[in-house]
């Protein structure tokens, strides 16, 4: 096949390609990447960008990593990929003896998936069939098969994960006739080091108390609320919710698609608050973002539940379910992760952001501005524009894709002191003097 030109490229995208989050009738530019190493993309006029982005939360390692590279080019020899119905193999069997050891304690059972958003599918599937095997029925007659969110979460973007994020920033009323009708608590009002008071809690008790009954499960992205509005909350809240599913006789999921594999200082965000959800989504970092794959863990209670039931299977089975290349490069990032000094690295890149992005505070622009791990967020007073502002950043040599009122980074782990630190001048240059 022949190269295409740089204006090419440019073409094809304005008359055929759908960007994510975006319109075709009024798109907002695509820079053309042409190659990524380390923290740096190139682009395809030379340029190079220090990456804030992670590519969404998912290249801790960076781009380009010879061992990542050698996982896949190793495997590629191999096996690329075999259905996975009736069929086991090596790359599958080790990522999945791994997630079992390395995730809270009781999470027993792994569903491997190709995406975050079938992951949180394949969960609310997995609550409402465990209840609907145990034959639960309440008093009129209706299965425990809706599901309590949190405001300002986001789970994805498939129907049932939809159903659960946030009903504003999801869009909930362009598909009222068609998405199911979840429960609603308001968002964590506390910040992650704010003293307990159980009034942070009251609201979510409220409904718990009111519809436990129909209730299948809660469904939380724990200690850091993302795409929702990027808020970290206190662990005790999290340990709060456990404690009322356990009392209210509701599942948890936690949803650690964007905060597993250290990204909040704690291999998995559950461990702040020392819980074992019931069932548990994790996704983006897992291949250190160099493939499509997700899983979805639950407890043995959970498996003998639905296995037991009149089912007595979990109908769920993507086609490219368990692909033995991500799996192989999943093997090789998570080995990455756990044989570095990740910790020290984590809480050193979070001193850095704490410091780095401090003087922001002080614009007239700025609400707030936060660090958890290696996640820093500033908090404009007024939304961004995202192509306008997203322009002044590469102007300065820099990957920042803010949404909203939340201009945020979350570095590959791999990310150097300078360069960090040249990354967070830029910022603080462009957000200074921004206007809408
Ligand atoms: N859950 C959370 C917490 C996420 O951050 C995301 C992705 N931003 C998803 C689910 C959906 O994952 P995916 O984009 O891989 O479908």
């Amino acid at each position: 096949m022949e190269h295409l030109t740089t204006s090419q490229i440019a073409e094809i995208d304005q008359q055929h390609i759908w960007h994510p989050y975006s319109s075709l009738t009024n798109p907002i530019p695509a820079y053309h990447v042409e190659s990524a190493s380390g923290v740096r993309l190139k682009l395809a006029d030379g340029r190079e960008l220090i990456d804030g982005m992670s590519s969404w939360w998912s290249a801790i390692h960076g781009y380009n990593h010879p061992t990542l590279n050698l996982a896949l080019k190793d495997q590629v020899d191999v096996m690329s990929h075999v259905m996975f119905g009736g069929i086991i193999h090596e790359p599958a069997a080790q990522l999945c003896k791994t997630l079992v050891n390395i995730t809270p304690e009781g999470l027993e059972k792994v569903f491997l998936s190709d995406s975050g958003s079938v992951s949180v599918e394949v969960a609310l599937k997995m609550a409402i069939q465990y209840w609907y095997s145990k034959g639960v029925k309440n008093k009129g007659q209706q299965r425990k098969s809706r599901i309590l969110s949190l405001r300002k979460g986001y789970h994805g973007d498939t129907f049932g994960a939809m159903s659960v994020c946030d009903p504003v920033t999801g869009m909930h009323h362009l598909f009222n006739d068609t998405l199911p009708k979840q429960l609603f608590s308001e968002s964590p009002r506390c910040g992650f080091h704010d003293e307990w008071d159980e009034s942070y809690i009251a609201d979510l008790k409220g409904l718990l108390e009111k519809h436990s009954h129909e209730l299948a499960a809660v469904i939380l992205e724990p200690i850091l609320q993302g795409t929702g509005g990027m808020h970290f909350y206190s662990p005790s809240y999290l340990k709060r919710v456990r404690e009322l599913c356990d009392e209210y006789d509701v599942l948890l999921i936690a949803d650690e698609i964007a905060t597993g594999f250290g990204r909040t200082g704690k291999l998995f965000g559950c461990e702040w608050a020392d819980i074992t959800p019931d069932i548990l989504c994790l996704g983006k970092a897992m291949t250190g973002g160099y493939m499509t794959l997700a899983a979805t863990l639950c407890t043995t209670k959970i498996s003998d539940g639905i296995c037991n039931g009149e089912a007595g299977v979990f109908m769920h089975g993507p086609t490219f379910m368990g692909n033995p290349l991500a799996c192989s490069v999943a093997n090789a990032s998570i080995d990455l992760l756990l044989s570095s000094n990740w910790q020290m690295r984590i809480l050193d890149i979070e001193q850095q952001l704490k410091s780095g992005l401090a003087p922001a505070m002080a614009f007239d622009n700025v609400a707030d501005v936060r660090c958890l791990g290696a996640v820093g967020v500033i908090e404009t007073k007024q939304p961004v524009d995202v192509a306008k502002i997203q322009k002044q950043f590469v102007a300065e040599g820099i990957w920042v894709r803010p949404f909203g009122s939340r201009v945020y980074i979350m570095p590959p782990y791999i990310i150097s002191k300078d360069d960090l630190d040249t990354l967070m001048r830029g910022i603080l240059k462009v957000v200074e003097h921004y206007s809408a």
